[in-house]
């Protein structure tokens, strides 16, 4: 799951490939859907590709006068198919787009949106308006280096810590590949389009009888998570804190998290849209997800207070410390693909922590 969640780190592919030899996770969104929230309010689950690239969700709240959209998504061929969807609901401009983070799975299609609603403010955190600066011109060429190392095990068969591919892997490796060229045909015209307001705090937007909320409770998935609230309708939108059914921590500041996770349960909402997979109708998973970090990050602590800082450790000597299997099944139930990508991320997570506390 972890590997086909962000677009912006292709190598992270090559690391973990062998998160592209599990077949897709039981969850994985193979059709795009359609939910409405409440009248006027739309949540939309884009198609996960068969390519390795996925994509955020959106969600479009409609007011009486605007019409306030959540994350773009990855493809601008998928943004222009929900541009038209919304021009069916409505025919209230889209005033509005927030960028909860900079992954560019959920804002390639910013310059969609503009170029159909010329008028539109493109609102992020001004962290994540950085980040966006900084990778989302890039975003095609870093993709192609990801084919550069697809076709490389292709034409060797062998990964490449140079373990031999089965038939199987071999296959996937061609369809992968046959999957990614039209996609990297279509970021090759992607003129990128970044944030036009940044924020810092909380503020908040009437779109017409409707009051549309924006956070940042702390840090978390990025520098600049944020999260879009309706107070009204208790609906609350979150970006990739929140990633179903296996979180997205493959970087980040999991200690940080912690706290946002715990702001984000005192949130009164009774809808969190996550930034994949589906709808969540109570805090429990936005629990499972901060009982996790909090235990990696407090296992990694122990650790190091009794074997000295981190600083004088390598990963290697502590990771064996920091057991989170008791976690697998929370997250994945019995479903295999699904635990293999719980034990990928979790042994990421690991390192993220470690690298957290080399900094202290
Ligand atoms: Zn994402």
């Amino acid at each position: 799951m972890a590997s086909r969640h962000n677009p912006i780190l292709p190598f992270l592919i090559a690391i973990s490939i062998g998160l592209l030899f599990t077949s897709t996770p039981a969850s994985a969104q193979m059709e795009r859907k359609v939910t409405k929230l409440a009248d006027g309010i739309y949540e939309i689950e884009h198609q996960d590709a068969l390519d390795g690239f996925a994509s955020g969700n959106s969600t479009v709240i409609i007011g009486e006068r605007q019409v306030f959209v959540v994350d773009s998504c990855f493809l601008p061929s998928a943004a222009r198919e929900d541009i038209a969807q919304i021009r069916q609901w409505t025919d209230k401009p889209v005033s509005f787009l927030l960028n909860t983070h900079f992954h560019n799975d959920h804002n390639l299609g910013n310059r969609a949106y503009m170029d159909a609603f010329p008028a539109l403010t493109i609102i992020a955190h001004v962290e994540t308006k950085k980040d966006m600066d900084m990778f989302g011109p890039g975003s095609e060429s870093r993709e192609e280096k990801s084919m550069v190392f697809l076709q490389q095990m292709m034409d060797t068969g062998k990964t490449k810590d140079g373990r031999a591919l089965t038939a199987d892997e071999k296959t996937e490796v061609k369809n992968a590949l046959a999957h990614r060229l039209p996609v990297i045909e279509e970021l090759k015209k992607v003129k990128f389009q970044s944030a036009t307001l940044t924020f810092e705090h909380d503020f908040l937007v009437d779109i017409g009888n409707r009051e549309v909320q924006i956070k940042f409770l702390g840090r978390g998935n990025t520098a600049g998570d944020a999260v879009v609230y309706l107070p009204k309708e208790k609906i609350a939108i979150v970006g990739d804190l929140v990633v179903y059914p296996i979180p997205y921590i493959y970087d980040g500041y999991p200690t940080e998290w912690i706290q946002t996770m715990q702001n984000l349960s005192q949130l009164d909402s009774a809808t969190i849209v996550p930034g994949h997979g589906p709808i969540l109708h109570d805090k429990t998973y936005v629990f499972l997800i901060r009982d996790l970090l909090k235990s990696a990050v407090d296992q990694m602590n122990a650790k190091l207070t009794q074997s000295g800082p981190a600083m004088f450790r390598s990963l290697d000597e502590v990771k064996g410390s920091v057991d989170l299997s008791p976690f697998r099944e929370r997250f994945a139930g019995t479903d295999k693909d699904t635990a293999a990508a719980f034990d990928d991320m979790a042994s990421n997570l690991v390192k993220v922590v470690f690298e957290e506390a080399s900094l202290r």
